[in-house]
């Protein structure tokens, strides 16, 4: 269906995570007319959620979505805990801050994945034009004709509906996405890393104050492994620990994994608690971690894949999140510059959307190694203290690639090219300086002869 902005769409989100949900609110917005077909039953109602990383890094990108929805205050000023600088925990328990930005202060902000989410389900249900659907999993589609298949997971019994548009936020592991590769040139890839990820805690002390320092993402960069931590609104902590499935293999019992974070982590371990850190890691299992591209997300005027669907990334650069976020926005914007015209919104966002989420996909690969290696590194620090000074000298010219893709909009390619002239630039400076030092050497030892004789 081609339309006008005049007349309403029957738009079919899939998946009500935090892309799905946000997507319904920017539907709504313009007056669509949403349902939303989640798998899970309604988190809202449910004690605990087993699954995902407990609190994420919200940025930019997601915080200039969800102001769009009114929807930033309440989750970043009232809710997010701003982290400032990364602390770097070193083996001998020294502690070392980075700033993220010295220069303009942006920080990036902890926020809990479930109230996140339940808060963008309660916004997207305010809407009139809004229905949720809890307990439906999509298992087929003719995704040119907007038809679809849903299993009630309660009744057991599959229904068929269509609609005008199919959205498939139905993240890293998506039907709809599964769907679309089966489609002649369709491409697609998928990496899953030999790294895995556990979850870990470290609570609030006796008195509910944070046990670290509170406005930090903590890391402990081992070069093979990692741990890192984001603070909760309780006081306590999420961490994380990043390794090779072998290493969580080999730790197999109490002591030896004991003995490896008294090692490794000598200062988290009183932190973490030795019984609680054992009772919470042998009830774990490590996840694991992949990264999807694929290309285009649409399929002609009738379906679209955003957030996670779209493109999967390892979480070491927090945008995740962020990227989905984002895709909503430019969604938005494409439905305002094409008056919902589908035939032309659909192409243009496969357009503005592939490749930079190709980049991200990329740079969230590349930051594995620089967070769990680089920054250890004194060539690290040199080039942090480089790029903020020049960033402070040309605060429009000189943006680090950190900064742009955490404290701007700018799309994502352009940040990377920006970052390779940069390293030109630096490149350059040096061979120039070794020149200069290398003349001034020989003057002053031909000058010396020169005495000499
Ligand atoms: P999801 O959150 O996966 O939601 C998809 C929804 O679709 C789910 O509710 C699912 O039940 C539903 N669904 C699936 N299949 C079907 C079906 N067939 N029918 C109906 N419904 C279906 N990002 C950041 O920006 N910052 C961070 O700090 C960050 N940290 C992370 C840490 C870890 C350890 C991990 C793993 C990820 C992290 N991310 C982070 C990434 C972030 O979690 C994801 O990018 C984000 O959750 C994607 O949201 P989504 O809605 O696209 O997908």
């Amino acid at each position: 269906m081609t339309t006008a902005e005049s007349s309403s769409l029957k738009v079919a989100i899939i998946g009500g995570g935090l892309v799905g949900a946000l997507e319904a609110c920017f539907f709504a917005k313009r007056g669509h007319n949403v349902r939303l077909y989640e798998y899970r039953e309604d988190i809202r109602l449910v004690e605990e959620i087993r699954g995902r990383s407990i609190n994420l890094a919200l940025s930019a990108r997601g915080r200039a979505a969800l102001r769009e929805v009114g929807l930033e205050d309440l989750l970043v000023k009232d809710h997010g805990i701003p982290m400032r600088a990364r602390m770097i925990h070193g083996k001998d328990c020294s502690l070392t801050e980075i700033l993220y930005d010295p220069v303009n202060k942006n920080c990036i902000y902890s926020v809990n994945r479930r109230y996140l989410n339940e808060v963008l389900l309660n916004a997207a249900e305010k809407y009139p034009n809004v229905r949720l659907y809890f307990n439906k999993k999509l298992v087929s589609a003719d995704l040119e004709r907007g038809k679809m298949t849903f299993l009630d997971r309660k009744t057991s019994e599959e229904e068929e509906t269509s609609a005008d548009l199919i959205v498939g936020a139905d993240g890293a592991f998506s039907t709809v996405r599964r769907i679309m590769t089966k489609r002649p040139l369709y491409n697609f890839s998928q990496t899953y890393i030999e790294h895995g990820y556990m979850e870990l805690c470290i609570p609030a002390k006796d008195d509910g104050k944070f046990a670290m320092a509170k406005n930090n993402l903590h890391i402990w960069p081992r070069g093979e492994f990692m741990m890192i931590a984001l603070p909760n609104q309780d006081g306590s902590y999420t961490v994380t620990l990043f390794a090779p499935f072998e290493t969580f293999n080999s730790l197999n019992t109490a002591r030896k994994l004991l003995d490896f974070f008294r090692e490794q982590f000598p200062d988290a371990v009183p932190l973490l608690g030795e019984d609680k850190l054992t009772e919470d890691f042998f009830s774990n299992k490590p996840l694991p971690l992949i990264s999807i591209k694929c290309r285009p997300f649409h399929v002609q005027s009738s379906a679209l894949i955003i957030g996670d669907a779209a493109h999967a990334m390892v979480p070491f650069y927090g945008q995740g999140m962020n990227t989905g976020f984002e895709d909503c926005l430019i969604l938005d914007r494409l439905f305002e510059t094409h008056r919902s015209d589908l035939s032309k919104v659909l192409p243009a966002f496969s357009e503005a959307r592939c490749t930079d989420s190709h980049v991200i996909c990329d740079l969230a690969m590349y930051n594995y190694i620089e967070m769990r290696d680089l920054v250890n590194k004194k060539s690290f620090i040199v080039r942090k203290h480089l790029d903020t000074f020049l960033y402070w000298l040309l605060p429009n010219t000189w943006v680090p690639l950190y900064n742009s893709v955490h404290f701007s909009r700018i799309p994502f390619h352009k940040c990377t090219a920006n970052r390779s002239w940069q390293e030109k630039i630096i490149r350059r400076g040096a061979y120039f300086l070794i020149t200069i030092i290398f003349a001034v050497l020989v003057g002053i030892l031909s000058g010396q002869r020169i005495i000499k004789f």
